[in-house]
């Protein structure tokens, strides 16, 4: 298949694997931004052919783990409601909120319904006016532009029982976080290749100047992570710190214009919780005011929820990169992706499933 069996040859990664040894002379931690590239990392097991003064941190790119407990909650209010169909991408289904979770609401008689497309949601509000409609627009930068043209096109149309639950979260404000914590370890990035398909990769310069250090554009196959790493570990060897584009095939420069401007007329960006981090200034994105009647939480006056997180869960450390999920005491014992306590065990990008999925060794 082109465009993927040479990205996957081994051969060629083996020689990456080769040249990243070459190279390196210190220890160097690489963070990959997203949980996409987690699982490639671990499925190919590409972090056991890298040398040991390398390791890999997995950081906090997954959507379905980063969405804050109380947008969960708020979630499974709406869905309880007997007039509402509420709609969602199946991987937030399984996530526990506080006392349940979205696919025991449906169990239960709730209107939840799966859906892989933001704009099927609009054709069930045309095609059931008696009932309220909502989507729970959950992602990074790669999701946005569907979720905004599905607000854009209800208000072209008019369609008043159209509304979705927000918790989007941008990629660049997150590496920043991590940067500026006491608590960082991170020499590089690897920066995840969809999301600057989206938006391009201009608003990294400015970080790696700042911080000092080196943004790889990075894709997903085991070829292009290693050689994701090998341009990183090559600039860290030469003391520089520069944005470099590893995904050409695919990314360029400037982005999507069309999908970045959907977006810019539609939202606007705004503090957003991470789920086991924390606020973070300026990291998602909300409704414009123009757009503000679909917005669920202002439409249903969904007062703000404050909930704890499961102690045991070890989710948030595991999202910055401070720990790895086979150092949380409950991995593989009482959390399982059949019984999970934590996001990052239920989505399919989460670093705790890919360690379960893959690592047999490590399961209990
Ligand atoms: S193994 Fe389960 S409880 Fe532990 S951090 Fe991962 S999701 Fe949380």
């Amino acid at each position: 298949m082109k465009y993927l069996d040479e990205y996957r040859e081994a051969d060629a990664v083996m020689k990456y694997a080769a040249m990243i040894k070459k190279i390196t002379t210190k220890p160097w931690n690489i963070m990959e931004v997203c949980g996409g590239q987690t699982h490639s990392i671990v499925k190919f097991g590409i972090d056991e052919l890298l040398p040991k003064e390398i390791t890999l941190i997995h950081g906090p790119g997954c959507p379905v783990c980063v969405t804050p407990l109380e947008q969960i909650d708020k979630a499974i209010e709406l869905a309880s409601n007997k007039n509402v169909v509420f709609c969602s991408f199946g991987d937030m289904l399984r996530v526990p909120g506080s006392k349940k979770d979205l696919l025991s609401v449906k169990a239960e008689g709730g209107g939840v319904r799966i859906l892989y497309s933001p704009i099927d949601a609009l054709k069930i509000a045309k095609e059931n006016p008696d009932k309220e409609v909502i989507f729970f627009a959950v992602g990074f930068e790669t999701t946005a532009p569907a979720n905004a043209m599905a607000v854009y096109q209800a208000k072209q149309q008019g369609i008043k029982n159209f509304s979705i639950l927000i918790s989007h979260v941008l990629v660049p404000p997150a590496i920043e976080a991590i940067l500026s914590s006491p608590n960082n370890r991170v020499n590089g990035f690897l920066a995840a290749g969809h999301v600057c398909t989206i938006m391009g990769y201009e608003e990294y310069y400015p970080i790696a100047e700042k911080y000092h250090v080196p943004i790889v554009v990075t894709g997903f196959e085991p070829v292009d992570i290693l050689n994701g790493i090998y341009i990183c570990i090559k600039q860290l060897e030469e003391g520089r710190a520069e944005v470099e584009n590893q995904y050409s095939r695919v990314v360029d420069k400037a982005g999507n214009l069309h999908a970045q401007n959907i977006i810019k007329e539609v939202f606007k960006i705004r503090n957003r919780k991470w789920r086991g981090i924390g606020e973070i200034s300026q990291s998602g994105l909300g409704l414009n005011d123009n757009y503000s009647e679909y917005d669920a939480e202002i439409k249903f006056n969904l007062n703000d929820i404050i909930v704890d997180e499961p102690s045991e869960c070890i989710s948030g450390l595991i999202l910055q990169g401070i720990r790895k999920p086979f150092e949380c005491e409950v991995f593989g014992k009482i959390c399982t992706p059949e019984h999970p306590l934590g996001a990052t065990m239920v989505s399919s990008e989460g670093a705790c499933a890919a360690y379960y999925k893959y690592r047999n060794k490590m399961k209990v």
